[in-house]
Protein backbone atom coordinates (compact mmCIF):
# COMPACT_ATOMS: atom_id res chain seq x y z
CA UNK A 1 0.00 0.00 0.00
CA UNK A 2 1.14 3.18 -0.91
CA UNK A 3 2.36 5.50 2.40
CA UNK A 4 1.73 8.87 1.41
CA UNK A 5 1.50 11.93 3.37
CA UNK A 6 2.70 15.51 3.93
CA UNK A 7 4.12 17.98 6.61
CA UNK A 8 1.26 18.86 8.66
CA UNK A 9 0.93 21.65 11.25
CA UNK A 10 0.95 20.93 15.33
CA UNK A 11 0.14 23.24 17.60
CA UNK A 12 -0.43 23.31 21.76
CA UNK A 13 -3.75 23.72 21.81
CA UNK A 14 -4.88 20.26 19.75
CA UNK A 15 -1.72 18.52 19.83
CA UNK A 16 -1.52 15.48 17.52
CA UNK A 17 -5.30 15.40 17.01
CA UNK A 18 -4.79 18.59 14.93
CA UNK A 19 -2.23 16.96 12.96
CA UNK A 20 -4.00 14.00 12.33
CA UNK A 21 -6.86 15.49 10.95
CA UNK A 22 -4.67 17.78 9.12
CA UNK A 23 -4.01 14.96 7.43
CA UNK A 24 -7.03 13.08 7.28
CA UNK A 25 -8.19 16.56 5.24
CA UNK A 26 -5.23 16.04 2.66
CA UNK A 27 -6.44 12.23 2.26
CA UNK A 28 -2.55 10.50 3.24
CA UNK A 29 -2.33 8.01 5.72
CA UNK A 30 1.01 8.89 7.37
CA UNK A 31 2.44 12.72 8.03
CA UNK A 32 5.06 14.71 9.46
CA UNK A 33 4.96 17.32 11.98
CA UNK A 34 6.87 19.50 14.45
CA UNK A 35 6.10 19.35 17.54
CA UNK A 36 6.59 23.52 17.75
CA UNK A 37 7.61 26.05 15.53
CA UNK A 38 10.52 24.46 13.79
CA UNK A 39 12.77 27.68 13.84
CA UNK A 40 12.55 27.81 17.44
CA UNK A 41 12.77 25.73 20.27
CA UNK A 42 9.78 27.27 22.52
CA UNK A 43 7.32 23.90 23.15
CA UNK A 44 4.55 23.90 24.90
CA UNK A 45 3.49 20.81 27.52
CA UNK A 46 2.10 17.94 25.43
CA UNK A 47 -1.80 16.77 26.39
CA UNK A 48 -1.37 13.03 26.74
CA UNK A 49 -5.47 12.91 26.87
CA UNK A 50 -5.57 14.38 23.31
CA UNK A 51 -2.76 12.07 22.31
CA UNK A 52 -4.69 9.08 23.38
CA UNK A 53 -7.21 10.72 21.62
CA UNK A 54 -5.56 11.12 18.17
CA UNK A 55 -3.95 7.45 18.51
CA UNK A 56 -7.43 6.00 19.03
CA UNK A 57 -8.17 7.80 16.11
CA UNK A 58 -5.55 6.38 14.02
CA UNK A 59 -6.67 3.13 14.31
CA UNK A 60 -10.12 3.80 12.90
CA UNK A 61 -8.91 5.32 10.15
CA UNK A 62 -5.77 2.60 9.21
CA UNK A 63 -3.22 5.09 10.15
CA UNK A 64 0.12 3.32 11.59
CA UNK A 65 1.44 5.14 14.18
CA UNK A 66 4.89 3.89 13.52
CA UNK A 67 4.68 4.85 9.91
CA UNK A 68 4.33 8.68 11.52
CA UNK A 69 7.52 11.33 11.49
CA UNK A 70 8.76 13.81 13.80
CA UNK A 71 11.32 16.80 12.53
CA UNK A 72 13.37 18.15 15.07
CA UNK A 73 14.19 22.03 14.82
CA UNK A 74 16.36 23.04 12.32
CA UNK A 75 18.13 25.29 14.44
CA UNK A 76 19.73 22.22 16.34
CA UNK A 77 23.12 21.82 15.31
CA UNK A 78 25.31 19.00 16.64
CA UNK A 79 28.26 19.85 13.98
CA UNK A 80 29.65 22.87 15.69
CA UNK A 81 30.61 23.25 18.94
CA UNK A 82 29.12 26.97 19.20
CA UNK A 83 25.84 25.92 20.50
CA UNK A 84 26.86 22.19 21.17
CA UNK A 85 25.47 22.20 24.94
CA UNK A 86 22.38 23.06 23.70
CA UNK A 87 21.59 20.79 20.72
CA UNK A 88 22.38 18.11 23.13
CA UNK A 89 20.00 19.17 25.77
CA UNK A 90 17.36 20.27 23.31
CA UNK A 91 17.42 17.24 21.40
CA UNK A 92 17.11 14.81 24.36
CA UNK A 93 13.94 16.63 25.13
CA UNK A 94 12.77 16.55 21.97
CA UNK A 95 13.40 12.46 22.11
CA UNK A 96 11.18 12.50 25.39
CA UNK A 97 8.67 14.35 23.71
CA UNK A 98 8.29 12.13 21.19
CA UNK A 99 8.09 9.18 23.78
CA UNK A 100 5.47 10.90 25.02
CA UNK A 101 3.43 11.10 21.41
CA UNK A 102 4.47 7.65 21.20
CA UNK A 103 6.30 8.71 17.72
CA UNK A 104 8.75 6.12 16.68
CA UNK A 105 10.96 8.71 14.07
CA UNK A 106 12.60 11.81 14.56
CA UNK A 107 13.95 13.64 11.75
CA UNK A 108 17.34 15.50 11.74
CA UNK A 109 19.41 17.90 9.97
CA UNK A 110 22.72 16.28 10.93
CA UNK A 111 24.47 19.50 11.08
CA UNK A 112 26.76 22.20 9.65
CA UNK A 113 30.60 22.36 10.58
CA UNK A 114 30.58 26.32 10.01
CA UNK A 115 34.17 26.34 9.44
CA UNK A 116 35.17 23.33 11.37
CA UNK A 117 35.67 21.39 8.78
CA UNK A 118 33.86 17.84 7.52
CA UNK A 119 36.09 15.23 9.82
CA UNK A 120 35.25 17.44 13.10
CA UNK A 121 31.78 18.06 12.11
CA UNK A 122 31.34 14.76 11.70
CA UNK A 123 32.47 13.90 15.14
CA UNK A 124 31.00 16.06 16.91
CA UNK A 125 27.52 14.71 15.33
CA UNK A 126 28.99 11.50 16.21
CA UNK A 127 29.61 12.11 20.05
CA UNK A 128 26.51 14.13 20.47
CA UNK A 129 24.25 11.26 18.84
CA UNK A 130 25.92 8.27 21.17
CA UNK A 131 24.65 11.12 24.14
CA UNK A 132 21.05 11.73 23.30
CA UNK A 133 20.40 8.27 21.89
CA UNK A 134 21.95 6.51 25.23
CA UNK A 135 18.29 5.78 26.55
CA UNK A 136 16.27 6.78 24.03
CA UNK A 137 13.11 4.62 22.68
CA UNK A 138 12.84 6.90 19.32
CA UNK A 139 15.13 5.85 16.15
CA UNK A 140 16.44 9.68 14.50
CA UNK A 141 16.49 9.88 10.94
CA UNK A 142 19.31 11.93 9.54
CA UNK A 143 18.23 13.69 6.59
CA UNK A 144 20.56 13.91 3.00
CA UNK A 145 21.06 17.23 2.78
CA UNK A 146 22.11 19.11 -0.33
CA UNK A 147 24.82 20.40 0.77
CA UNK A 148 24.20 24.58 1.29
CA UNK A 149 26.87 26.11 2.62
CA UNK A 150 28.91 23.82 5.24
CA UNK A 151 26.09 20.89 5.73
CA UNK A 152 27.32 17.54 6.39
CA UNK A 153 25.01 14.34 5.41
CA UNK A 154 25.87 15.93 1.25
CA UNK A 155 26.77 12.42 0.22
CA UNK A 156 25.92 8.83 1.17
CA UNK A 157 29.40 8.22 2.36
CA UNK A 158 29.19 11.07 4.94
CA UNK A 159 25.91 9.80 6.71
CA UNK A 160 27.52 6.06 6.57
CA UNK A 161 30.77 7.55 8.72
CA UNK A 162 28.37 8.95 11.12
CA UNK A 163 26.15 5.65 11.19
CA UNK A 164 28.85 3.79 11.64
CA UNK A 165 29.82 4.62 15.07
CA UNK A 166 26.68 4.69 16.21
CA UNK A 167 26.65 2.53 19.13
CA UNK A 168 22.83 1.38 19.00
CA UNK A 169 22.30 0.54 15.50
CA UNK A 170 18.48 0.43 15.96
CA UNK A 171 18.24 3.99 17.02
CA UNK A 172 19.65 5.49 13.72
CA UNK A 173 18.39 5.36 10.03
CA UNK A 174 18.01 8.16 6.79
CA UNK A 175 15.58 10.01 5.36
CA UNK A 176 16.34 10.69 1.84
CA UNK A 177 15.17 14.15 0.63
CA UNK A 178 14.27 14.01 -3.16
CA UNK A 179 15.04 17.87 -3.56
CA UNK A 180 18.15 17.17 -1.70
CA UNK A 181 19.79 14.73 -3.39
CA UNK A 182 18.98 16.48 -6.73
CA UNK A 183 20.61 19.37 -5.60
CA UNK A 184 23.79 17.67 -4.09
CA UNK A 185 24.65 15.67 -7.22
CA UNK A 186 22.78 12.39 -7.51
CA UNK A 187 20.95 12.05 -10.56
CA UNK A 188 17.18 11.15 -9.78
CA UNK A 189 16.70 10.49 -12.84
CA UNK A 190 18.25 7.49 -13.04
CA UNK A 191 16.86 6.38 -9.73
CA UNK A 192 17.62 2.55 -9.50
CA UNK A 193 21.31 3.69 -9.25
CA UNK A 194 20.75 5.92 -7.00
CA UNK A 195 19.20 3.69 -4.59
CA UNK A 196 22.03 1.12 -5.49
CA UNK A 197 24.45 3.22 -4.39
CA UNK A 198 22.71 3.72 -1.13
CA UNK A 199 22.58 0.70 -0.72
CA UNK A 200 25.78 -0.27 -1.38
CA UNK A 201 27.36 2.76 0.91
CA UNK A 202 24.50 2.38 3.87
CA UNK A 203 22.50 -0.17 3.62
CA UNK A 204 18.85 0.22 2.06
CA UNK A 205 17.56 -1.11 5.66
CA UNK A 206 18.34 2.43 6.69
CA UNK A 207 16.56 3.66 4.92
CA UNK A 208 13.23 4.85 6.99
CA UNK A 209 11.35 7.99 5.39
CA UNK A 210 11.58 10.06 2.26
CA UNK A 211 10.93 13.66 1.58
CA UNK A 212 8.90 14.05 -1.88
CA UNK A 213 9.83 17.26 -3.24
CA UNK A 214 10.07 18.43 -6.56
CA UNK A 215 13.24 21.13 -6.52
CA UNK A 216 14.03 24.70 -8.01
CA UNK A 217 17.26 24.28 -9.00
CA UNK A 218 18.76 21.93 -11.98
CA UNK A 219 21.58 18.80 -10.49
CA UNK A 220 24.75 19.90 -8.56
CA UNK A 221 23.62 23.39 -7.09
CA UNK A 222 23.25 23.03 -3.74
CA UNK A 223 20.53 25.38 -2.85
CA UNK A 224 17.78 23.64 -0.83
CA UNK A 225 14.88 25.08 -2.56
CA UNK A 226 11.71 22.59 -2.43
CA UNK A 227 9.26 22.85 -5.67
CA UNK A 228 5.63 22.09 -6.07
CA UNK A 229 5.32 18.47 -7.60
CA UNK A 230 5.66 18.26 -11.06
CA UNK A 231 7.09 22.10 -11.05
CA UNK A 232 10.62 22.05 -10.91
CA UNK A 233 13.50 20.18 -12.05
CA UNK A 234 13.01 16.76 -11.14
CA UNK A 235 9.00 16.40 -12.94
CA UNK A 236 6.18 14.66 -12.37
CA UNK A 237 6.99 11.24 -14.00
CA UNK A 238 10.41 11.10 -12.22
CA UNK A 239 8.72 11.83 -8.65
CA UNK A 240 6.30 9.02 -9.39
CA UNK A 241 8.68 6.69 -10.37
CA UNK A 242 10.76 7.19 -6.90
CA UNK A 243 7.02 7.01 -4.80
CA UNK A 244 5.86 3.96 -6.84
CA UNK A 245 9.37 2.23 -6.64
CA UNK A 246 8.93 -1.66 -5.06
CA UNK A 247 12.54 -1.43 -2.91
CA UNK A 248 10.71 1.69 -1.47
CA UNK A 249 7.13 -0.20 -0.71
CA UNK A 250 6.94 0.09 3.13
CA UNK A 251 8.85 3.46 3.56
CA UNK A 252 6.75 6.59 4.15
CA UNK A 253 6.39 9.65 1.55
CA UNK A 254 6.03 12.98 2.89
CA UNK A 255 5.63 16.15 0.89
CA UNK A 256 7.32 19.31 2.27
CA UNK A 257 6.64 21.42 -0.99
CA UNK A 258 5.74 24.88 -0.42
CA UNK A 259 2.51 26.54 0.72
CA UNK A 260 1.21 28.70 -2.49
CA UNK A 261 -0.06 32.28 -1.40
CA UNK A 262 -0.26 31.33 1.96
CA UNK A 263 -2.33 27.73 1.11
CA UNK A 264 -0.68 24.23 1.91
CA UNK A 265 -0.99 22.72 -1.80
CA UNK A 266 -0.78 18.79 0.25
CA UNK A 267 -4.56 17.85 -0.69
CA UNK A 268 -4.27 18.32 -4.25
CA UNK A 269 -0.72 16.70 -4.96
CA UNK A 270 -1.91 13.59 -2.99
CA UNK A 271 -4.39 13.11 -5.49
CA UNK A 272 -2.10 14.31 -8.27
CA UNK A 273 0.02 11.27 -6.92
CA UNK A 274 -2.53 8.58 -6.51
CA UNK A 275 -4.24 9.24 -9.71
CA UNK A 276 -0.84 9.48 -11.39
CA UNK A 277 -1.65 12.25 -13.23
CA UNK A 278 -0.06 15.48 -13.42
CA UNK A 279 -2.49 18.85 -12.58
CA UNK A 280 -1.17 21.68 -14.36
CA UNK A 281 -3.61 23.53 -12.88
CA UNK A 282 -2.04 22.95 -9.46
CA UNK A 283 -0.85 26.43 -8.18
CA UNK A 284 -4.56 28.03 -9.53
CA UNK A 285 -6.18 25.49 -7.94
CA UNK A 286 -5.20 25.72 -4.70
CA UNK A 287 -4.61 29.74 -4.50
CA UNK A 288 -8.10 29.95 -5.27
CA UNK A 289 -9.36 27.43 -3.02
CA UNK A 290 -11.24 25.04 -5.78
FE1 LIG B 1 14.45 18.46 6.74
FE1 LIG C 1 13.40 17.33 3.79
ZN1 LIG D 1 15.05 21.15 2.22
Amino acid sequence: MLLIGSHVSYNAKKGLLGSLEDAINYGANTFMFYTGAPQNTVRSPINDEQTKKALERMKTVGIDKNKIVVHAPYIINLANTEKYEFAVSFLKEEIKRCEQLQMKYLVLHPGSHVGLGVEVGIENIINGLNEVLKDSKVTILLETMAGKGTEIGRNFQELKLIIDQIKNKNLIGVCMDTCHINDAGYDVSLFDDVIKEFDKIIGINYLKCIHINDSKNPISTHKDRHENIGFGTIGFEQLLKIIYHDKLKDIPKILETPFIEGYPPYKKEIKMIKEKTFNPNLLEEVKENL
